[in-house]
């Protein structure tokens, strides 16, 4: 089963959801934090790394020789990452790329007429992988200026074992890399608090999951602050609200030290056991 955690924005408390249900689950757990902009759960888990991989992407390499400044591969790119600019009163011609545009699709090397384009590769991150106890870690990271998440989202999912329980920290927001993160899941928990802020990114959320038709519900953190529109929103549409974690000074506190909620104060374990039960039992 594939577990996702995701909010509607950071800070909600997802990665603090994701690491304490990963560790309530007794064994055969494996964790992927996908949010490559900015991963946290090792910090938590401690994992020991064991392998580290490097991400590329295919970008195109222009023979200028070749060209004939046809503007071919311009048309074709959808995300404008090449520009081209033809010769004229006797000044050559120019091909341009922008390689932080660049999706690696291909397109502009499949389409040269000319054969001027060859793909070549480019690094824009890493994966590292290893072991939390007895829980198989991998995260990925973004190279420092690299804007391309999905990519190595894409290589952390190439670790999913889909024998094991797999819970996935998912980046916050609901753009491109949330939505590749969460396809094929089975399940995702939408971590939100009780703010008009975080109302607005939960529905935001849930309509993504809409599309994406994968089952979802709520844990609701800091569910003593805020009001209670949260609660009536998911009531009118029918979205199981699966926890209420209080908002505690002691839990700031381990989650400042970086202290897993089950790992400070074991009491709490009951609770995301209970949270990985409902899940499960809404899946089959
Ligand atoms: S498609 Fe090929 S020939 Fe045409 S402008 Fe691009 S690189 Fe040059
Ligand atoms: S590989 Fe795709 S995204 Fe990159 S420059 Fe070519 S067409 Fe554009």
């Amino acid at each position: 089963m594939i577990i996702s955690v995701a909010s509607g924005k950071g800070g909600t408390g997802k990665t603090t959801v994701a690491v304490n249900l990963a560790l309530s689950i007794n064994d055969n757990v494996q964790f992927l934090d996908c949010d490559a902009e900015e991963p946290n759960a090792h910090i938590f888990l401690k994992p020991e790394i064991k392998k580290t991989a490097k991400v590329f992407i295919p970008v195109p390499k222009i023979d200028e020789a070749k060209c004939a400044y046809c503007g071919r591969c311009r048309e074709v790119c959808v995300y404008n990452a090449i520009a081209v600019i033809p010769p004229s009163a006797g000044r050559k011609g120019k091909t341009l790329f922008f390689p932080n545009l660049c999706h690696g699709c291909g397109s502009c090397s499949y389409f040269c007429p000319e054969g001027a384009i060859k793909e070549v590769n480019r690094e824009i991150g890493e994966i590292e992988t290893g072991y939390a106890g007895s829980i198989e870690f991998a995260h990925g990271r973004l190279n420092i200026g690299e804007a391309m998440a999905p990519p190595v989202i894409r290589e952390i999912k190439k670790h999913i074992k889909t024998e094991c329980t797999v819970i996935i920290d998912a980046p916050p927001g609901t753009s491109c890399p949330v939505v590749e993160t969460l396809k094929r899941s089975d399940y995702c928990v939408l971590v939100t608090e009780p703010t008009p802020f975080g109302l607005n990114d939960l529905m935001l959320a849930v309509e993504v999951l809409r599309k994406l038709k994968i089952p979802f519900g709520v844990v609701i953190n800091r569910a003593d602050l805020g009001d209670e529109k949260t609660d009536l929103y998911c009531d009118k549409e029918n979205i199981p609200i699966l926890m209420r974690i209080p908002f505690k000074k002691e839990i700031a506190m381990a989650y400042s030290k970086g202290e897993p909620i089950v790992m400070a104060f074991p009491e709490y374990k009951k609770e995301f056991i209970k949270l990985y039960e409902d899940i499960a039992g809404q899946v089959q």
